[in-house]
């Protein structure tokens, strides 16, 4: 061993606080970069690092060599590298998972980097469609398994791996038989899965209004290093001017990332990018196998491809030359990832943007109350699009009292009534589309015993068991756990149980029979649980072959179908009472965002929303489809002398699981102890400290799930360098069963 061995920092995408140290082999030392992938040896296997730093001293124990160093040009450049210790830092997480966030999983693979090769699978398809409940009678008269098969393959889209009906769904082989022996389904064997965005025609994009032009301009002018925000109404046409934005972007030879959320990147959405940008654009979406990820991933690095548009994590694409990020949907909270490290991408989209002197546009017709606050303070530049295209009106909206509106006769126990029923009506009489909302899946939210009062729960997650019905099951929502329908109580065995609360496939059901000659179409994580299974439910309303397309918030965001003249909001009360700070908020932004929906096309439309809380704020904006009249009301809330929340302060949750109650409970206790400590001492701010708040513990409202107690502590500061302490200072524990969320989203 020479005195002379270079040796180099590297980072393992493990949850540990400390990089590791190798030595250089002089073979490697023009790859061996700061950004680089290297290999190395860690106890007896071989992992994929990222070298993090190059000539650190050489540690006292021999360090073993990198074995290699795949990489031509290092895999992360030295902003996404920075924006990989921005992550780490901001969100307290171990540098080595922020890197694993920032290069797709099968980059991390040491045994084939290029991912696995596709298997062949076989899938059900359907190939006649039996549309209306009176046609479904005759055909499926003395085959009801049948019927059923058939309407969980139409609920999926139309095909589904068989496996998957089988196993998942355990539908019978000999009912699935059936359907393709009476004509009404084939199986295909798929060797890969289509990407319904490969061959997309792409429409020439229409010439700019003049608000839109105006909007263009203004964000031209702004200066680069600050973030704008299009505060659009639904319908203004805010995509057309990302578009034009990011034309000239590409012109000049610089790249962009646009980003929407998961649900909205429909065949519509990439066809509008691919008409402005053809083969520039490298979709990154979650349908894509490891081979196809690496791919696109390599085609962006290279700067083959210089647009990359996706869900969160396209804000990690390598695109050359960054010049703008764009935000579609910015208030979405389907941006926040749910696991360590919990960035939300659009704070991550101004760090990135910061650190490679790109612009960021956010856009939202309902914005984050976070984004309307820096706007507030000069931070963000706003410029508003007032208006829908073609000057067409916002869609009336029409509040329904539930309390004083009965149901139709008939309805039995389902919030429907009058107004509603007749709009709908007339809507499909006019041969026009219908959305309706209804956030909770299932069939009904749970199950009661009407002697005892015995409600379902998981055994593993403290909440109740939602009723299936197609293939029936008491199913759990958080964790998947599966039990009979009980017929009778398990306490006291009384003999009937009762269904209580509404879901998507009981209001499903309940239409069909109430409009028996109406195509409907479902669309909630039970019916686009197939990779597709939303595009082709969207496309087939796109085609005009559904009237009634129901769902939960995924029916929400983005849809543009100018037929829909008719949004029903079946129960907008569902997230109003969660204990949750951004209940309201959240119910504001989906009433809102809905009832978007409608009147998109010069028939017009109008919007009825059923609730129980007619005068709530987050209703009543969202009647006037207002975000400013939403936030004047609920700013104050979060504001002294209420408890405050953020804008208004910044907020870290302290989530400790455990598999023991009472450890649990006691880790929850030490983490709270420490903070109380950390605060009155040297992290709390100035030198006196006590710039914290610290709540807790206490249980979660979810006490418990898949089988781990959950407490929580919470800590509130009115600085965010005093959080921003707080969060490292854990980090250096790396603590095991406590994670850290700075900016919450869902504090269940
Ligand atoms: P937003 O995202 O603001 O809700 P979209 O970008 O989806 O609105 O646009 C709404 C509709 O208006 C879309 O069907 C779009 O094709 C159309 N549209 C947008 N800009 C124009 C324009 N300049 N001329 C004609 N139609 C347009
Ligand atoms: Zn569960």
């Amino acid at each position: 061993m020479t005195g002379s061995a270079r040796h180099a920092e590297v980072v393992l995408p493990v949850p540990v606080a400390r990089a590791y140290t190798y030595r250089i082999p002089d073979a490697l030392a023009d790859r061996v970069v700061p950004g680089a992938r290297v290999v190395v040896p860690l106890r007896r296997r071989q992992v994929v690092g990222v070298a993090t730093a190059v000539d650190v001293p050489a540690p006292r124990v021999e360090a073993k060599p990198i074995a290699s160093a795949p990489d031509a040009q290092p895999a992360l450049s030295e902003p996404l590298l920075g924006l990989g210790r921005w992550l780490s830092d901001y969100y307290g997480a171990p540098l080595g998972l922020a890197l694993r966030a920032i290069l797709p999983g099968p980059l991390w693979s040491v045994a084939r980097p290029a991912g696995p090769p596709e298997e062949a699978v076989r899938v059900l398809v359907l190939t006649e469609r039996v549309d209306s409940l009176l046609e479904r009678e005759r055909v499926f008269r003395r085959a009801p398994k049948r019927r059923a098969a058939y309407e969980v393959v139409e609920a999926l889209g139309g095909a589904a791996p068989l496996r998957h009906l089988v196993d998942q769904l355990q539908l019978s082989p000999s009912a699935l038989d059936g359907l393709v022996r009476q004509g009404l389904a084939r199986v295909e064997r798929v060797t890969e899965p289509r990407d319904p965005f490969a061959r997309l025609s792409s429409p020439p994009p229409p010439t700019l209004t003049e608000d839109q032009r105006r909007v263009v301009a203004a964000i031209t002018a702004t200066p680069v290093d600050t973030p704008v925000l299009i505060h659009g109404v639904t319908g203004s046409g805010k995509t057309l001017v990302y578009l034009d934005v990011l034309r000239g972007v590409v012109a000049s030879g610089s790249g962009a990332i646009l980003l929407v959320p998961e649900i909205a990147l429909t065949p519509q959405t990439v066809a509008r990018v691919r008409g402005v940008f053809g083969d520039q654009v490298a979709v990154l979406h979650s349908g894509l196998s490891d081979g196809e990820r690496a791919d696109a991933w390599r085609a962006l690095r290279s700067g083959r491809r210089r647009v990359a548009v996706g869900p969160r994590s396209a804000v990690f694409a390598p695109v050359q030359r960054l010049g703008t990020i764009v935000v579609d949907e910015e208030h979405d909270s389907s941006y926040k990832q749910g696991s360590v490290p919990r960035y939300h991408a659009r704070d991550a989209a101004i760090e990135r943007a910061r650190l490679e002197g790109a612009r960021v546009i956010l856009g939202s017709a309902t914005p984050s109350l976070e984004t309307l606050d820096r706007a507030a303070r000069g931070h963000v530049a706003t410029f508003a699009l007032p208006d829908r295209i073609d000057a067409r009106p916002l869609p009336p909206v029409e509040v329904i009292d539930l309390r004083h509106t009965p149901p139709v006769p008939d309805a039995g126990g389902i919030p429907w009534t009058e107004p509603l029923d007749a709009a709908v009506a007339a809507a499909l009489g006019r041969g026009e589309q219908v959305i309706l909302l209804l956030n909770r899946r299932g069939f009904a939210t749970f199950v009661q015993c009407p002697a005892c009062g015995d409600v379902r729960v998981c055994p593993d997650c403290a909440i109740a068991l939602t009723v299936h019905q197609t293939p029936p099951a008491l199913r759990c929502h958080y964790c998947g756990h599966e039990a009979p329908v009980p017929t009778t109580c398990r306490l006291c065995a009384h003999a009937t149980q009762r269904l209580r609360g509404l879901g998507t496939q009981q209001l499903e059901h309940f239409v069909g029979l109430r409009f028996p000659r109406a195509r409907i179409a479902r669309m909630d994580l039970d019916t686009t649980s197939t990779k597709w299974a939303h595009h082709h439910i969207l496309e087939r309303v796109a085609r005009g072959e559904v009237d009634i397309l129901l769902g939960t918030q995924m029916i929400a965001k983005g849809l543009d179908f100018p037929n829909v003249t008719v949004v029903g909001v079946v129960d907008a009360d569902t997230g109003l009472h969660f204990p949750d700070f951004r209940a309201a908020e959240r119910t504001f932004q989906l009433v809102a965002q809905v009832a978007g929906r409608a009147g998109r096309g010069p028939r017009g439309g109008r919007v009825y929303v059923q609730t129980r809380a007619p005068d709530h704020h987050a209703i009543r904006a969202a009647a006037a489809h207002s975000v400013m009249a939403f936030a004047a009301a609920e700013l104050p809330l979060r504001a002294p002398p209420h408890p405050p929340y953020p804008p208004r302060v910044g907020l870290v949750r302290f989530v400790v699981t455990g598999l023991d109650e009472a450890a649990t409970a006691g880790l929850a206790e030490r983490v709270a102890a420490w903070l109380r400590r950390a605060n009155a001492e040297r992290l709390g701010g100035g030198g006196g400290g006590g710039a914290l708040t610290v709540l807790g513990p206490a249980p979660c409202p979810i006490t418990r799930l898949r089988g781990r107690w959950r407490w929580h502590v919470l800590v509130k500061a009115a600085e965010a360098r005093v959080l921003g302490r707080v969060v490292r200072a854990w980090r250096a524990k790396a603590h095991r069963n406590v994670t850290v969320d700075r900016d919450p989203v869902l504090m269940l």
